[in-house]
């Protein structure tokens, strides 16, 4: 059994990941660059490994742009623990802290981070079932808050902040999960920014975290070891074993992706599938996308054939042809075609193409 070709894959995470980055990996898979053994097998602090993880830190930085006043850390316990991580590190000061609610990751975060502390929300989506992304300023953001907190890319609804909003003083959190690396930003314009691997950049159990040197060192005496910023950052994120495989794998993905042209030939890659799926869906009798058209994602394009069972019909017989896991969240069901970096532009023509058949088959 199994597939005798690599499938188009379309699910929101673990998702795919550049064909060269795995042939790369399997290379060294045995024996790492003549090491006489896989770096699953290394200790962390050998010499080899260091610069696995050195170079990881300076393509990122590199890719980012990130300054020398950020620090990077890779750390566990996915996006998850940052719901709680963030306000545990970041509330040491007003105790207060304002939330944007677009989706069901941010009411998670927010909810999490009512246990530490004054948490408001300042807006939200939610009455027009995550379909938009709500317009903010910094006159919402109480400018004693300790932060103020958003969600990039709402991997579940479909929808992106198409800007980055000004708080007014507070520093900016964003959970960017399933975007970071997709597009550029200023990354000067947050406080501190967090994206779980298996979206957009590597194997699930890493989660890198950006954060504004001035922000670390803010957790309570109390707080648990691994859950301090400070340790994670005064150690090289070496304070225990990291998560070394997944960083090494992540490492390769930037380095394939600097060799590519960086982030600006990823994000016009990028802009070329989403423009030629919504394009498509736009123009098509049977297909409708529920996100407000300013606010689309780049990465998770949600649409609908119209009807739940052309829905499951749509998700079986695509899986047919290779194209899997194109079913919505199930929290929102329909359609939704998650196309990350690694997704190539032949797997978004080949959605294209599917769908064209579906639709003729169906009206
Ligand atoms: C997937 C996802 C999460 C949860 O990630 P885990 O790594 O599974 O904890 C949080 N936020 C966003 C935006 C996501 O897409």
């Amino acid at each position: 059994m199994g597939f005798s070709k690599r499938i188009y894959n379309f699910s929101a995470g673990p998702s795919m990941l550049p064909e060269d980055v795995l042939e790369d990996v399997r290379d060294g898979l045995l024996n790492y660059r003549g090491s006489g053994m896989s770096v699953m097998e290394m200790s962390h602090r050998s010499k080899t490994y260091e610069r696995i993880i050195g170079e990881a830190e300076a393509d990122l930085r590199a890719l980012m742009n990130l300054p020398e006043n950020y620090a990077v850390l890779f750390l566990q316990g996915g996006a998850t623990l940052q719901f709680s991580m963030i306000p545990l590190n970041l509330l040491g000061g007003s105790g207060m802290a304002d939330y944007v609610i677009t989706g069901s990751w941010a009411e998670k975060a927010a909810r999490e981070a009512g246990k530490f502390g004054d948490i408001r929300v300042v807006a939200s989506s939610k009455d027009g079932g995550f379909s938009y992304v709500p317009t903010v300023s910094a006159n919402d953001f109480r400018p004693g808050a300790d932060y103020a907190y958003i969600t990039m890319n709402n991997t579940i609804h479909g929808t992106r902040y198409p800007y980055v909003p000004e708080t007014g003083g507070p520093p900016l959190v964003a959970d960017w999960s399933s975007g970071m690396l997709s597009e550029a930003v200023d990354a000067t314009r947050f406080g501190l920014l967090y994206a779980g691997a298996q979206k957009n950049i590597g194997p699930a159990g890493l989660t890198i975290v950006i954060i504004r040197k001035d922000l670390i060192g803010r957790a309570p005496e109390n707080a648990p070891i691994y859950m301090d910023y400070r340790v994670h950052a005064d150690s090289g994120s070496m304070y225990n074993t990291p998560p070394a495989f997944a960083i090494y794998v992540a490492g390769e993905v930037f380095r394939r992706m600097r060799e590519r042209g960086g982030v600006a030939a990823q994000e016009a890659l990028n802009r070329r599938k989403a423009d030629m799926l919504y394009g498509f869906i736009d123009a098509s009798r049977l297909y409708s996308a529920p996100a407000r058209r300013e606010d689309r994602s780049l990465m998770n394009v949600v649409f609908t054939a119209g009807s739940e069972a052309l829905d499951r019909r749509f998700v079986a017989e695509a899986e047919e042809k290779g194209l899997i896991a194109l079913n919505g969240h199930r929290s929102v069901g329909g359609m939704r075609a998650s196309i990350y970096n690694a997704m190539p532009l032949e797997g978004v023509d080949a959605l294209v193409g599917f769908m064209e058949g579906f639709e003729k088959r169906s009206l």
